[in-house]
């Protein structure tokens, strides 16, 4: 299979180019040539096996064929249980049991993977630049870890991401650096675009990128849809509808690409908070991207959601058809907080602020009258938000085995000025 560019001006490409490139060389963003026929899925396989059986039309003919079934048994060593909710009808698809608790594991792991794999033994090593605002950053350092061949330089903003933030993205060493930049995340953003596109610096050590655009993140995103709604679908012969806390459209994207390869999924609602790009938009109103504004779910703060081009394309540019397919609802965050305290009150039950918009957008759903199976996506471990999730449940968040074993290891961080001279020179320096 080739990919190509969904702004259609640039050259078709394998798969592994289209992984190791990240954005199209005309700023768009690599999508199929076609989209494979629905696959023949099979519930009770292992999600490793779920995801090779699914990936396969994309990487038939590309020099990673054969290893598929490899990468995703060692990137998906962790499990995304479907749990029911204590309301009738409503689940949970927990995404938070890999390494940093967040499921921008699953995607960074198995971009880490094909990226090792296609350097190949020997040669320079590849340079993964990333600039974080928090999840991002720390996701694909414990993805790149000691993989052979590759380094990560990790940027973010001094004093703006949380204690227990910065205790991760630090904590790493070897061949993962992080540097505190005296900045803003936009300045570390800046920072790394510019190094991006710097072809001298290119030429005398390649560099790549790992942000939500790459196909290498998004494609294996849709096995924990396939696996949970193909499990459901066994169980009951029902479709499983699903709510997905949203900020860049990976996470969604994901489920819509695992519905059009035949995965018994129902309707794909799009909860996001205080930014409305997404909800004014399905709401009838144009695109309109905005500068982002800051929320209790930050991960979602995004005025420009990086995967909308794709699901356009997907639609083909029609926007009635897209608008009618998908329901999109904006939660402030006084509403995250009442959320998050109600359900513990009256349930039981634990949400990040991620995943407590979801949570509202499904009891807004149900009070509406929807019927069906639903599930909220569960995009990160409350523990990772106990600042804010902790003063609202009156109890500490028990933190998990993996995230605890990240925060009982030494971290360093070295401060850096806001200057493009200062990364050139820790990319050369090594
Ligand atoms: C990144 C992230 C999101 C948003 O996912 P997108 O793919 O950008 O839509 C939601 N919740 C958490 C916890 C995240 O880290």
């Amino acid at each position: 299979m080739k990919f190509v560019s969904t702004r259609e001006q640039a050259p078709a490409v394998s798969l592994s180019a289209a992984i190791a490139a990240g954005l199209a060389p005309d700023g768009g963003l690599y999508v199929p040539e076609i989209m494979p026929a629905p696959r023949q899925l099979q519930a009770g396989d292992s999600l490793a096996a779920t995801a090779t059986t699914l990936l396969a039309p994309f990487f038939a003919g590309d020099m990673l064929e054969a290893e598929l079934g490899a990468i995703c048994e060692s990137a998906f060593d962790f499990p995304a249980p479907l749990l029911p909710l204590a309301t009738p009808g409503d689940h949970v698809l927990e995404l938070f049991h890999g390494p940093t608790a967040a499921f921008k594991d699953f995607g960074a792991r198995f971009l880490a993977r094909c990226l090792t794999r296609l350097r190949g033994e020997g040669g320079r090593p590849l340079t993964i630049l990333v600039a974080t605002s928090g999840d991002t950053g720390a996701a694909v350092a414990a993805a790149f870890h000691r993989q052979p061949g590759l380094r990560v330089i990790v940027l973010y903003p001094d004093g703006r991401v949380s204690p227990r933030q910065a205790h991760q993205l630090g904590c790493f060493g070897d061949n993962v650096s992080a540097l505190r930049v005296a900045g803003s995340f936009d300045d570390c953003q800046a920072l790394v675009k510019r190094a991006l596109g710097d072809v001298e610096l290119q030429a005398q050590a390649p560099l790549s990128s790992a942000n939500s655009i790459s196909l290498g993140r998004l494609l294996p995103q849709t096995s924990y849809y396939a696996h949970a709604a193909l499990g459901h679908f066994a169980a009951t012969g029902q479709a499983l509808n699903f709510v997905i806390p949203t900020g860049n459209l990976g996470n969604a994207m994901a489920a819509i690409l695992a519905r059009a390869l035949g995965v018994p999924l129902g309707r794909i609602v799009l909860a996001t908070n205080a930014n409305r790009v997404l909800p004014d938009y399905f709401g009838g109103g144009d695109y309109a991207p905005q500068p982002s504004v800051a929320t209790l779910a930050n991960a979602m703060d995004v005025g420009a959601p990086s995967n909308f081009e794709r699901l356009r394309w997907l639609y083909r540019g029609d926007d009635v058809a897209l608008r009618a397919d998908f329901i999109s609802t904006s939660v402030n965050d006084a509403t995250i907080r009442e959320v998050i305290a109600r359900r513990f009150r009256d349930h039981g039950e634990t949400f990040c602020p991620h995943t407590a918009t979801a949570v509202k957008v499904l009891e807004d759903l149900r009070a509406g009258g929807e019927g069906g199976d639903w599930a909220v996506a569960a995009t990160a471990h409350p523990a990772k938000f106990e600042s804010v999730v902790e003063p609202l449940i009156g109890q500490a968040v028990q933190v998990p085995q993996a995230l605890q074993e990240l925060l009982e290891r030494p971290a360093h961080a070295e401060p850096v000025p806001a200057r493009y001279e200062v990364l050139r020179e820790r990319v050369l320096g090594g």
